[in-house]
C-alpha cells in the first residue's frame, strides 16, 4: 500500500502539473459581453467549440450583457485567475470603453491579461426594407430630411456598433436617435421588423440577413470591399471617404493567471483558427483571420495599447464619456 502511494508519488513528480491535476481538468467558461445570437456571441461559440476540442473540455459560453460591456468586463476582472473563466471582447469593451467609461470598476489594461487576437470584421450600413434610398448618397440625403423619425440600434455607448455610428456621424454629417440595446443580435430583428431603421453593424451580424434580402446593405467600412460580399462598395466608393472601421475581437483572463495556462490557451486559440473548417466558416461572414504571429499574447498586448492610444483622442475629441 505504502510503495504504490510512493509509486503514485513519484509518477506525480516526473509527471508534473499533468499528472491528475492537468489544466484543464475541467469545463473552462468563455464570458460573453452581449446578447446570445450576435457578433462576439458567434465568435465565441465558433472558435471556443474548436479550441475545447483542442484542450479535451467543453467550452460554457456565459452572455453577460448590459453597458456596452463594461459589466462582462468587470466580473472577468474579478474572476479566479486559474484558467477556468476567461472572456472574449473586441475593440469596443477593451479599448474604447477605457476612455469612455470614467467610473469603470476595473482597469481596462491591468486587470485583464491579453490571450489571443481573433478574427476582424468590417461594418455594413444597413437599413430596414422600409427605407425609401437606392444607394449611400441617397440614403444620407434620406437621413437629413428625416433626422427626427429616424432610429439606429446600437449595443450601446462604446460598443462596436456605436464605434461605427461615430465614424459614420462623422463621415456623412448626419445624425439619428439611437437605441441602445443589449447586443446586436437582437437589434437586428429590429432592424428587419423596422422597429428601428439603421444600424452600422458587424457584417458577421447583417450579411446573412442581407443575402436573405430582409436588410439592404450600402457601403462597408473599410478601404477595400469585402470578399464574403464583393458586391457592397466600400465607403469611399459610395461617396464617403474616411468612414474606416473593423471590430477585431480578443480574448483575456483576468490578471495573475499563469503564463503556462495562457500559452496553452493561446496554442488552442491558434489552432481553431488554423483549422480550414473554421475559416471557411469565418471568412463567409466577412471575418479577416489573423496570424499566429499577430495572435501570440505578447504582439496582441502591444496592439492593444496601441489600439488605445489611437482611440482615446478620438473619444475624446468626440467628447463622448460617460460619469
Ligand atoms: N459585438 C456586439 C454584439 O455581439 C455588438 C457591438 O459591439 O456592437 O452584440
Amino acid at each position: 500500500m505504502l510503495r504504490r502511494v510512493a509509486l503514485g508519488l513519484l509518477m506525480a513528480a516526473v509527471a508534473g502539473p499533468a499528472f491528475g491535476q492537468a489544466y484543464p481538468n475541467k469545463p473552462i467558461t468563455i464570458i460573453v459581453p452581449f446578447a446570445a445570437g450576435g457578433p462576439t456571441d458567434l465568435m465565441a461559440r465558433i472558435v471556443g467549440e474548436r479550441m475545447g476540442k483542442e484542450l479535451g473540455q467543453q467550452m460554457i459560453i456565459e452572455n453577460v450583457t448590459g453597458a456596452a460591456g463594461t459589466i462582462a468586463m468587470g466580473k472577468l476582472a474579478r474572476s479566479a485567475p486559474d484558467g477556468y473563466t476567461i472572456g472574449i471582447g473586441h475593440l469596443g469593451t477593451n479599448v474604447v470603453n477605457g476612455a469612455i467609461y470614467k467610473n469603470l470598476n476595473y482597469d481596462l489594461i491591468n486587470d485583464l491579461t491579453p490571450i489571443a487576437l481573433l478574427p476582424s470584421n468590417p461594418l455594413l450600413v444597413v437599413t430596414s426594407n422600409q427605407v425609401p434610398a437606392k444607394d449611400l448618397k441617397e440614403l444620407v440625403a434620406y437621413l437629413k430630411a428625416n433626422a427626427d423619425k429616424v432610429s439606429g440600434g446600437t449595443a450601446g455607448m462604446g460598443s462596436g456598433s456605436h464605434i461605427g455610428v461615430l465614424a459614420f456621424f462623422d463621415g456623412t454629417g448626419t445624425g439619428y436617435q439611437l437605441v441602445p440595446y443589449r447586443g446586436t443580435g437582437p437589434a437586428v430583428q429590429d432592424l428587419i421588423a423596422n422597429q428601428i431603421q439603421i444600424m452600422i453593424d458587424q457584417s458577421s451580424n447583417s450579411l446573412p440577413h442581407v443575402r436573405a434580402g430582409k436588410i439592404r446593405a450600402y457601403a462597408v467600412t473599410a478601404k477595400q470591399r469585402n470578399a464574403a460580399a464583393p458586391e457592397i462598395p466600400t465607403t469611399a466608393e459610395a461617396g464617403f471617404p474616411g468612414i474606416e472601421v473593423a471590430i477585431w475581437h480578443g480574448l483575456w483572463a483576468p490578471k495573475g493567471t499563469p503564463r503556462d495556462i495562457i500559452n496553452r490557451l493561446n496554442a488552442a486559440a491558434v489552432a481553431a483558427l488554423k483549422d480550414p473548417e473554421i475559416r471557411k466558416k469565418l471568412e463567409d461572414l466577412g471575418q479577416d483571420i489573423p496570424t499566429p504571429e499577430q495572435m501570440q499574447p505578447d504582439t496582441f498586448a502591444a496592439y492593444q495599447k496601441a489600439e488605445f492610444a489611437k482611440w482615446k483622442p478620438i473619444i475624446d475629441k468626440a467628447g463622448v464619456k460617460i460619469e
